[in-house]
């Protein structure tokens, strides 16, 4: 659930102030029009995104900060008359209308225009007025105006506009020799015939189309303006060369030197590999290869995966050939369950298993869950812990995870209602269960070390899980922190739990594993993650491997909780590192991207560019607005690995395996 008030304040601080504009009446009025209520209807959740957005009739509506710089540009002030040109959404109108008397605003586009003025209506912004037509003759009947601003490039500022501009009056407008590149001029009429015109940059508009403007807009479709950041001048040697020159072509997934390739992050503590879905078999295959090189070559006992610790363990057991408890409940059962039941991860489980079955108990490699979902498993595993070691805390500890397990199986009820005060009552609980077991730890682990970290694991589980579905009614960052703070948290008692010299590797989407504080994700909505954690604490001892692709196929679902199915994966956006990467024309590779290796290459990287994200969930509708974030690749992994096209994974179908010797690990 999206808190617009939040984020409308923080795009106001951190897209509009922070970049100084400080008039205070043009940032009180961006703080009160709702921008969400002027994107076409299935874009509210990315109104607050630091860019334009497509609007009807292919248009846009400008990024924040534009609309800021302008209307401050234009010294808007109460009690004035102001004129747009471009009314478009309506937004820019809107946000004028809480400083000036009154705003005359023209679109040329009927659709837009209807629209607009419902929005406003909606809203009761009755000092706007709208009309249809050819913005470039202005409005001549309500002139002069004190203030006029044009939200689309001509090649001039049209005559009669000067002509409608109060003496003492300012004109901001985007003019440019070509449609979609202009520079943004203010133009101060001193005078009946004296105009002073200062220049304010480069900016890119759509074009202003009309008989003081373009005559049409060549091509049809405009191109999307980005945000002025984005971009990079031309130079000699193009991107995509450059990362050819620096790419190291990899072998295929089966051969061992696939694995090899990763040796150069063998001495980290922590190697953490990312993947950019969550239904991609090549992200799989390429982590189950280096992931074996490392523990089969260089020592690594602990694989920490994004999965749920209850079910992870089972799988943990299963590798290990250590027996299940009796009662226990096949793991994956909740969606997304192609993410961990499908061909690639039981191939790799498989293998992992009868590496380890060849060697003594001590030196196999456990496969552990990091994430929180699984919270009835867990409150179930920690109370079939206790009565097993300690009754009494058995007893205590089942009536204190009693105010949760009613919502155990649903828990975003539970954070709901957690919001009324009665509620919250569950969260010292299940904090004292946790500390109490850590407290116990001498006593309890002495009969059984292991059982003892499963038991730890899943009361932590149970007490971050309380904190994360609560925190999920006040905003999607605190959560998100949570849910990775967790991840950290269960990782670090993992190395404790194995000694001074253990080591992980770590499998979670590139958007927990990317350094999030060189990204939009950490930048802009103060959003951290495991990578970033890791990097705090280990430093160069962690390694953070990216990996991306151009196009192919991907299992994913619409919605939360729909049926798996298989989609396209549209070509990556034009600008974004995963064109560049496909422009490059290497199939598959690695990029090293650490200081001092290909340094004149990192340093074109380093400014942000569009990166793309696909969850369990894609959207190729929105593609753009769902799925892509301005990150600094170099700087958010130590490197990448790419592959151009790629395809879904297999899932497994949830039934027992015939010849298996029960049901594990994946049977029904
Ligand atoms: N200020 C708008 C908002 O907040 O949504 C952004 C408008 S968009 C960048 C520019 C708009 O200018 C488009 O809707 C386009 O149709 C309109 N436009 C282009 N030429 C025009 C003209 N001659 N008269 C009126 N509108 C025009």
């Amino acid at each position: 659930m999206l808190d617009f008030a939040r984020a409308r304040q923080r795009m106001v601080e951190r897209q509009v102030a922070a970049r100084g504009v400080h008039d205070s009446s043009v940032l009180e009025a961006m703080g009160e029009v709702p921008r969400e209520a002027f994107v076409p209807s299935g874009m509210e959740e990315f109104a607050y995104e630091d860019s334009p957005l497509p609007i009807e009739a292919d248009q846009t509506i400008s990024q924040p900060f534009i609309v800021g710089l302008m209307i401050e540009a234009a010294r808007v002030r109460p009690g004035e008359r102001v004129l747009e040109v471009g009314a478009g959404s309506g937004y820019a109108a809107a946000v004028m209308s809480r400083i000036a008397e009154d705003v005359y605003a023209i679109e040329r586009h009927e659709e837009l225009t209807r629209l607009a003025q419902g929005r406003l209506d909606r809203l009761g912004y009755h000092n706007v007025h709208l009309k249809t037509g050819d913005g470039t003759r202005g409005w001549p009947e309500a002139a002069p105006f004190e203030a006029i601003l044009a939200a689309a490039g001509g090649p001039a500022v049209p005559a009669a506009l000067q002509a409608q501009l109060a003496i003492g009056g300012r004109l901001v407008m985007p003019v440019g020799a070509e449609p979609r590149r202009q520079r943004l001029i203010k133009m101060t009429r001193t005078s009946e015939d004296q105009f002073a015109v200062e220049d304010l940059g480069e900016v890119v508009f759509v074009p202003l189309i009309g008989d003081e403007g373009w005559a049409s807009e060549t091509p049809a479709r405009p191109p999307m303006p980005e945000p002025r950041s984005f971009r990079e001048p031309a130079r000699p040697v193009s991107l995509p060369e450059m990362i050819r020159a620096a790419a190291e072509p990899l072998p295929e997934l089966h051969d061992p030197a696939f694995g090899a390739l990763i040796d150069r992050f063998a001495q980290a503590k922590v190697v953490l590999l990312g993947e950019a879905s969550h239904g991609t078999s090549e992200f799989y295959r390429a982590r189950a290869a280096i992931t074996r090189r490392l523990v089969e070559t260089h020592g690594f006992r602990i694989v920490a995966v994004e999965a749920d610790w209850p079910d992870a363990a089972h799988i943990d057991r299963y590798v290990r050939g250590v027996p299940a408890p009796r009662h226990d409940e096949p793991p994956f059962r909740r969606f997304p369950t192609w993410m961990w039941r499908n061909t690639d991860v039981e191939a790799f489980i498989e293998g992992l298993r009868e590496w380890n079955l060849a060697r003594p108990a001590a030196d196999r490699c456990g496969f552990y869950g990091l994430d929180l979902y699984n919270l009835s498993a867990s409150i179930r595993a920690v109370l079939d812990y206790l009565d097993r070691v300690d009754p009494a805390a058995g007893r205590i500890a089942r009536s204190r995870y009693a105010c949760l397990t009613p919502w155990a199986k649903e828990p975003q009820t539970y954070g709901r209602l957690a919001l009324s005060s009665g509620y919250r009552a569950c969260e010292e609980g299940v904090i004292k269960t946790l500390r109490e077991l850590l407290e116990n730890r001498m006593e309890y682990a002495r009969a059984d070390g292991e059982r003892f970290l499963d038991a730890e694991g899943n009361a932590r589980l149970v007490k971050n899980a309380e904190a994360y579905y609560r925190a999920m009614y006040y905003g999607s960052a605190e959560s998100w922190n949570l849910r990775d703070t967790h991840m950290f948290e269960t990782l670090c008692s993992l190395l404790d739990a194995k000694g001074p010299d253990a080591r992980a590797v770590v499998w979670a989407h590139n958007s927990h594993i990317g350094d999030a504080s060189k990204t939009e994700m950490g930048i802009e909505r103060e959003e951290l993650n495991i990578g970033q954690l890791c990097r705090e604490r280990f430093g160069l001892d962690a390694a953070l491997i990216g990996f991306g692709t151009h196009s192919g196929t991907v299992a994913c679902a619409e919605d939360w909780d729909e049926p798996m199915q298989v989609r396209r994966v549209s070509p990556s956006l034009e600008d974004s590192y995963e064109r560049m990467a496909h422009d490059a024309g290497v199939s598959r590779f690695l990029l090293d991207l650490r200081d001092g290796v290909h340094d004149p290459l990192r340093v074109r990287l380093l400014s942000p560019r569009l990166e793309r994200f696909i969850g369990v969930i894609y959207r190729p509708e929105t593609e753009r607005w769902s799925h892509y974030a301005a990150c600094s690749l170099p700087q958010q992994f130590d490197a990448y690995v790419w592959f151009d096209e790629t395809h879904a994974v297999t899932p497994l179908v949830t039934r027992a395996r015939a010849g298996a010797e029960d049901t594990y690990p994946f049977g029904l």
